[in-house]
């Protein structure tokens, strides 16, 4: 047996990795387990090269919990350690790794341990748990087995042990704080979170397998059993696979292998596959979106060689992107940086936009083989779509090409293919395309019905980051202007060959002028004398597009600063062709006529919902009143 003394820098780092990340304590198993694979997958290297000349057989990893005693045993049947490896590499190496590891991070800020915390320390994190650790190895070479232990102070004794077979065991006395790692449900917890699909089977356990009956059982006779290992893991899951031998069901199961709790099947995949610039594999799905954009981030995870490092993947997908579900994994990923960091770096960025390109191919071509099925799936991803337009500039361009825009009985066009639609049909005063369109069938259903009937075209957009989205369409197409059918009289939105003749004269006008603003308040509405069809309404509300605009995209976020706290203002539009409006003048008291006004104007305000509490029970009032 021989004692040492760890050569220790820094005061004394156990009371220190004890301390750091103390929430992050359960990644200890990772780590641990990450070593027991990278054994297992060295001894594969070093039979395959020639280098070792001994059987691989089928090796396996061991997870076991022993309550009684305490303790908890990670077994492999790697490539062990002689006594002179456990030295140089556990005592020197992965020392000075975890204390060079604490140096840099023990002053990090909780906010940027993220990525992190994750990764780096390695062996000594099983200190975070244990108070004593015992490491049994028997190396592939034919040199004696190794028992090494170390109680968490610098000192530590190695010795010969009588282990025959290869591979090492890591035996942690867990410390009386750390009891929770003890308990089968919480171990086996972790190794679905981390180890779910590393590249060596993991057992953690036996299962009872169910055997066929043999031949000539009786009906009732019980089927037989077995005892089988439990293995936790998928050492191959489909993102390790090329795309061509997997089929559509496999990416379904896979799907559900990783969400076992999402009943929903995923719209489409993307198959992520490059090793150069960098390494990257992964399958990214796209899910059924809600309009809501915040619930759904977080549900891609990150690995690093199989191995699960992180489902907050902000900083290397792109942030519209955070919406779909799946997997990457790359090993070119910095994970021993803050996330400011991260962003900056130039392998990362080119990941990002690696990831972008992928995910507009895969859409172009969506669109390309199969328009029909491409337009059924739209309303569930045109959120992610039209959010990546706005915030990433190429793929808003790849995106002209795909994006849809339906019209309000459901035909799905192109930006393109509308503006050559509605080219001639649907232009303004100064020439520009107007592109209609409603957010609300319910709420704005008089007027898109009033443009069906004058046979325009309305497109229904009713994302709640549509406002922005149209913004951004007027400033990159030319000479189009999008609006929302009810920011005035459809007759005021679109130019018409022939104008309509009023039927007052300038006189009446002056009049009904002078009535109207005596009744109508001032601070709410600006009346607008029109001449227009005989048919269309004698009051309608209108609130002007670029007004409403400005409002709702700094509700969404962005916009023009302070218009959110500006009052609502709107046009009352009088159509002076109404026959009512002959009648309010040639009305004989002053009386009914402001009762005849405030009627008019309360089924304005009523047909827009505006119309609420006192002022909603003095209309019906006054209704009923008028008739009796
Ligand atoms: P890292 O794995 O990043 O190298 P660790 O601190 O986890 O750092 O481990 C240090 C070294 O100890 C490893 O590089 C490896 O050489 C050796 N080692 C740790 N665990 C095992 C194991 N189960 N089998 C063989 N060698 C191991």
């Amino acid at each position: 047996m021989s004692k040492g003394t760890i050569n220790v820098s820094v005061e004394n780092i156990f009371p220190l990795i004890k301390k750091f990340l103390y929430s992050d304590h359960e990644i200890f198993l990772r780590e641990l387990v990450s070593n027991a694979t990278d054994a297992t997958v060295k001894m594969k290297h070093l039979i395959n090269i020639g280098e070792a000349k001994v059987e691989y057989g089928n090796p396996i990893i061991e997870v076991k919990i022993d309550k009684e005693n305490k303790k908890l045993h990670i077994l492999d049947q790697g490539i062990g350690m002689t006594k002179e490896e456990v030295e140089k590499y556990i005592n020197d190496i992965a020392f000075s790794g975890a204390e060079e590891f604490l140096e840099k991070y023990k002053d990090e800020s909780g906010e940027d341990k993220g990525i992190i915390g994750h990764f780096g320390l390695g062996f000594y994190s099983a200190f975070m748990v244990a108070d004593k650790v015992e490491i049994i190895s028997k190396s592939y070479k034919d040199e004696p087995a190794v028992r090494w232990e170390c109680d968490g102070s610098p000192e530590y004794i190695t010795e010969k042990a009588n282990r025959t077979e290869r591979g090492t065991e890591i035996i942690l006395h867990i410390a009386e704080d750390s009891t929770e790692f003890l308990e089968e449900a919480r171990i086996k917890e972790l190794l679905t979170k981390y180890n779910k699909f590393m590249p060596i089977p993991i057992k953690f356990g036996t299962r009872t397998e169910t055997l066929p009956k043999p031949e000539g059982a009786k009906e009732d006779d019980p089927a037989p059993t077995k005892e089988v290992d439990n293995i936790i893991n998928n050492p191959t899951p489909a993102w390790t696979k090329q795309p061509t031998d997997l089929k559509e069901e496999d990416y379904k199961s896979f799907y559900r292998e990783l969400y076992p709790m999402q009943f929903e099947e995923p719209l489409f995949h993307i198959h992520l596959n490059v090793d150069y610039p960098f390494n990257l594999t992964g399958i990214l799905y796209f899910p059924k979106m809600t309009t809501d954009l915040n619930i759904q981030k977080d549900k891609i995870q990150l690995y690093q060689n199989q191995v699960f490092v992180t489902d907050n993947v902000e900083g290397i997908v792109p942030e519209f992107l955070t919406m779909l579900r799946g997997v990457i994994d790359s090993p070119d990923i910095p994970l021993n940086v803050s996330r400011s960091y991260l962003q900056a770096d130039g392998a990362v960025k080119k990941i990002s936009s690696y990831i972008t390109r992928k995910v507009a191919d895969k859409l172009k071509s969506l669109f390309n083989n199969n328009r029909e099925d491409f337009e059924k799936k739209w309303n569930d991803i045109k959120i992610v779509i039209e959010y990546g337009m706005l915030s990433e500039e190429k793929f808003f361009e790849k995106a002209q090409a795909f994006a849809l825009y339906p019209t309000i009985d459901d035909t799905y066009f192109t930006l393109e293919e509308f503006k050559e639609k509605v080219k001639t049909a649907q232009t303004d005063k100064d020439d520009k395309l107007v592109i209609l369109y409603a957010s609300n069938k319910d709420e704005q259903h008089a007027y898109i019905e009033a443009a069906k009937e004058k046979g325009y075209e309305v497109l229904f957009l009713d994302s709640p980051i549509v406002s922005h989205l149209i913004q951004k369409l007027e400033t990159t197409e030319d000479k189009i202007s999008f609006v929302r059918v009810d920011s005035d009289h459809i007759d005021n939105l679109i130019k018409k060959d022939e104008e309509q003749i009023s039927k007052l004269s300038d006189e009446e006008k002056e009049k009904l002028k002078s009535l109207l603003t005596e009744i109508i308040p001032q601070d709410k509405f600006t009346v607008q004398l029109e001449a227009m069809d005989s048919q269309a309404n004698p009051f309608i509300i209108t609130q002007p597009e670029f007004m409403r605009r400005m409002k709702e995209m700094q509700q969404t976020g962005g916009g023009m600063f302070g218009m959110g706290n500006m009052p609502d203002m709107y046009n009352l539009v009088v159509n002076t062709n109404n026959e009512l409006i002959g009648e309010i003048l040639n009305t004989k008291t002053a009386k009914k006529k402001e009762r005849l006004v405030n009627q008019a104007l309360d089924l304005a305000r009523l047909s827009q919902n505006l119309l609420k509490g006192e002022e909603l029970t003095t209309f019906i009032k006054r209704s009923f009143e008028m008739i009796k």
